[in-house]
């Protein structure tokens, strides 16, 4: 039996596929990329946005399209969670829906649809969907680890009342996992290669709060370090809230020499207006200070902020207070998106909507300022050495020379940028090599590979003198 899964949406969601891809291996189905080879169809979809909506409902309804007798077509994840009836409504071809909370069920889902047969499969759909409010037990299927990388994802659902998001009305409030778990998870992904791996949530620095110890995240942190072996060099933590950094997770990310100084911390917004109606921390003197006590203790950090433009009743002058604060703080990386109204949330009701033609140009205006910062944040790393995970080999346009392709401690997998090697080959993805940075644009990195023992430790790389720079071969 083969399967064709397609995942849609954010790395939580390639967590919960790569968990299904194991489960389904271990009951004999074959990965196929071409879905025509496929028994079973699965695509994991995304519910967040309606324009993630609609590519969700689009890649069914191409599958839909093709599909053959007998073939199965599952829907599962935030879509077929948020809005099953959409999807039978939209592709009345889809076989069976999988909830957020239940893809650890994906072969008995499967198994069930076979065991009906064609007629079954007419008569009725699966919908083995979750309970938002139910603790959130995810077995541990150890998921691939994709060049020397791994997800790790440590609670599910949000407690934020942010106005724009739908998310905590299909996924629940807060479940965090059992400690123990996720330590168990990252012991087993450490063995199976991750040299890294990359702690996310909806708010990872909620964590343990629904078992009332708000400030678990720190804890959590140190056991996965303390009783993981040398093979794992970087921990990395995505999706802090501003209200939620404490001292002593900023103390615990200074001191273990396996957390990577690098913060991934959505702000959304700088004006105090903008953040009160989007029902966010409004106090910017506290964002302030956490920045502040952040870059203190780790003066390497690689700071990496989300905002959102065109919020209802964004003025002129509020979006002005944003860039101000873009060119005050200087982040290293940024990623904006233009305010989309999500049905049954409040904002999507908010009065005075901003124009199209004005959330692109702000769009456009934020990120030019932004791309001068982020240049000026690489040229920076100019002269130093820093340990990068390679994630594969290209090719140069135009010349055809080859290309190492990885990533140094201030980039996360597929959001940040790369750190390109002219002329580096054969080094296999997943290992770790000392790479001296010679040249920066606005996303990525240029550099030159090192002999092994050059380098001297996780990400705080030292500079060198050109003499010492021996070109890899
Ligand atoms: S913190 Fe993130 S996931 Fe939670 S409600 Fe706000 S935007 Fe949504």
């Amino acid at each position: 039996m083969r399967y064709h899964l397609i995942t849609l949406g954010c790395p939580k969601n390639q967590v919960d596929s790569q968990g299904m891809e194991m489960l389904l291996q271990g009951a004999s189905y074959t990965p196929t990329d071409d879905p025509d080879q496929a028994d079973v169809l699965i695509v994991n979809t995304c519910g967040f946005l309606e324009a993630a909506q609609e590519e969700s409902i689009g890649v069914l309804q191409e599958l839909a399209r093709r599909k053959r007798r007998g073939q199965i077509l599952v829907a599962a994840g935030c879509l077929a969670q948020r809005n099953g009836d959409r999807i039978l409504a939209q592709v009345p071809q889809v076989d069976g829906l999988l909830g957020t909370r239940r893809w650890m069920e994906i072969v008995a889902l499967i198994r069930r649809i076979r065991a009906e047969g064609p007629r079954g499969r007419r008569l009725q759909r699966y919908a083995l969907l979750g309970d938002p409010e139910q603790p959130f037990q995810a077995p541990v299927p150890r998921p691939p680890v994709v060049a020397g990388s791994a997800y790790l994802k440590i609670a599910d659902g949000c407690n934020a009342p942010c106005t724009f998001c739908s998310i905590p009305s299909f996924k629940g409030r807060l479940r965090s996992r059992p400690l123990e778990a996720v330590v168990e998870e990252a012991l087993n992904l450490v063995r199976g290669g991750a040299r890294e791996l990359v702690i996310v949530a909806q708010d990872t620095t909620d964590y343990g709060r629904d078992w009332g110890e708000p400030d678990s995240l720190p804890r959590l942190l140190q056991a996965i370090c303390h009783r993981t072996d040398d093979r794992l060099r970087w921990v990395r933590l995505m999706y802090a809230y501003p209200g939620h950094v404490s001292d002593t997770l900023i103390q615990v990310m200074a001191q273990e020499e396996k957390i990577v100084p690098y913060l991934d911390m959505p702000l959304q917004h700088a004006d105090p207006r903008v953040l009160r109606r989007m029902r966010r921390p409004s106090r910017l003197e506290r964002v302030y200070d956490h920045i502040e006590k952040l870059r203190a203790a780790m003066p390497d950090l690689a700071l990496r902020t989300t905002f959102i433009v065109g919020f209802p009743g964004e003025t002129e002058a509020e979006f002005q207070r944003l860039l101000a604060f873009l060119q005050e703080v200087e982040f290293d990386k940024v990623g904006a998106f233009t305010f989309s109204p999500e049905p049954g949330t409040p904002a999507a009701t908010l009065p005075d909507p901003v124009p199209e033609e004005v959330k692109a140009e702000r769009y456009a205006r934020l990120m030019e300022v932004q791309q001068a910062i982020s240049l000026r944040r690489n040229q920076a790393q100019v002269g130093r050495v820093l340990e990068v995970l390679v994630e594969g080999e290209g090719t140069i346009q135009g010349s055809g020379e080859p290309l190492l392709l990885g990533r140094s401690y201030r980039d996360a997998p597929e959001i940040d940028g790369l750190v390109l090697v002219p002329g580096g080959t054969g080094v296999a993805p997943g290992e770790m090599v000392p790479v001296h940075i010679q040249g920066a644009m606005e996303y990525d990195l240029v550099g030159c590979l090192l002999q092994p023992q050059t380098f001297t430790s996780r990400g705080d790389g030292i500079r060198l003198e050109p003499a010492s720079v021996h070109q890899s071969q």
